[in-house]
């Protein structure tokens, strides 16, 4: 059968870091392609006990539909979470539930890009959001940045081109993917002075702000944002369980409302049962307890990694100390391309994602990103070793 697909189903193309996962899934494979949380801190004996208190106390209504907007207590922690680690005061009206983060990043451009339309990416950025946005046939502009996140001076002289025609911007201000790198304060206060100055709607994608190893906790741009300018997206993917697909934005309700509407045509609402999984587990269990056990273990991971990259790479590759996160990037000498160096990597039985996908207009091949969040360490050790003789190997070609 020939399939009549619409034009832009035929535009889509497969995820490379997809295709790529695809083959590191061998367990042969040493992969720090993925970005995955260790499966080993799932709480699942914690979620046992809170399948049964769900159906003890909800009964039939927690497996019943619910509203677009999401379970109000679940809504309510989320006020107080957007309090204590982020800074932000917000009521309930401002906080709506979606199925992981990912449907926010789908469905804000949706509201906000007619095709060709400007669309400003800090450079480079989550290729997920990326593949999302491109739905929408933005025209990306790519925010230039260094080890210290967006940099003001050429955010300022976008600004002054692009005008009144950008209609929306995604940032990654806090253990950002896929460099790491964190905005401090200083760059956030200047980053927000000018959007308020030339006012269109920004995305402040957060999943990782929780997950901090080291240094002092930056506030979130929510936290500055006295214009309703901020759309902030939190996950409990990378603090609970990515599986249970629960995640949260914190808007002004006129783009809630928006969004809501959009969540009605893709599926009428986040599961019930998992929005109650994720709340009572707040209810009932010390939830910054478990971030500090995935801090301990993820930071130890984070520390081998860094320090095995600095004994076995080339002095030439440079690469980024995240505070927090699950990323380091790696930059390769001019003229080397990550993406070529694959089949060589792969032959060694280690993986990276080379840095090329995260770049919406091309460029960025001498990158690759790291993942350090769920290789035991000893398989960090060995895998940065074999990476680190391959790399060796081709610079002195
Ligand atoms: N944003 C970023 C920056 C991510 O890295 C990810 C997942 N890796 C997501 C959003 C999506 O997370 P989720 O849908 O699981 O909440």
């Amino acid at each position: 059968m020939e399939y009549k697909f619409s034009d832009l189903a035929n535009g889509l193309k497969a995820s490379e870091i997809r295709e790529l996962l695809k083959l590191t899934a061998q367990p042969e494979i040493i992969s720090f392609a993925g970005g995955l949380p260790a499966p080993e801190l799932f709480p699942l004996e914690e979620l046992k006990k809170v399948d049964i208190a769900i159906i003890d106390k909800e009964g039939k209504a927690a497996v019943q539909y619910g509203t677009t907007e999401g379970y109000v207590p679940l809504r309510q922690h989320i006020c107080e979470r957007m309090k204590k680690s982020f800074m932000v005061d917000c009521g309930i009206d401002e906080v709506f539930i979606t199925s992981g983060s990912q449907q926010g990043l789908s469905f804000i451009p949706q509201i906000f890009i007619n095709p060709g339309d400007i669309m400003l990416v800090e450079s480079p950025t989550y290729l997920g959001a990326l593949n999302a946005f491109k739905l929408c046939g933005p025209k990306f502009v790519e925010l230039p940045t260094d080890d210290k996140g967006v940099i003001p001076e050429e955010l300022e002289k976008i600004l002054k081109q692009y005008g009144d025609k950008i209609r929306l911007a995604y940032v990654i201000p806090e253990f950002q993917n896929p460099t790491g790198v964190t905005w401090p304060i200083e760059r956030r206060k200047a980053f927000m002075e000018l959007i308020n100055q030339y006012n269109f709607p920004v995305i402040e994608d957060d999943p990782y702000g929780e997950l901090r190893y080291d240094g002092d906790k930056v506030p979130s741009l929510k936290s500055m944002d006295t214009k309703g300018n901020i759309i902030f997206l939190g996950s409990f993917s990378k603090i609970m369980m990515p599986g249970l697909r629960v995640a949260w934005m914190v808007a002004d309700p006129a783009i809630i409302d928006k969004c809501v509407k959009y969540k009605q045509a893709a599926d009428l609402q986040t599961s019930s049962f998992a929005q109650r999984q994720v709340s009572f587990f707040l209810d009932m269990f010390d939830i910054d307890a478990h971030i500090k056990d995935i801090c301990d273990l993820y930071g130890k991971r984070r520390t081998l990694m860094l320090d095995k990259m600095k004994e076995y790479f080339p002095a030439e590759c440079k690469f980024t100390y995240p505070e927090g996160g699950l990323f380091t990037w790696v930059e390769l000498p001019e003229g080397m391309d990550a993406k070529e160096l694959m089949p060589k990597v792969l032959e060694k039985k280690v993986a990276y994602v080379p840095g090329g996908a995260f770049y919406p207009n091309g460029g960025g091949e001498n990158h690759f990103r790291m993942n350090y969040s769920c290789m035991p360490e000893d398989k960090i050790v060995e895998g940065v070793k074999r990476l680190g003789d391959v790399l060796k190997e081709e610079i002195a070609k």
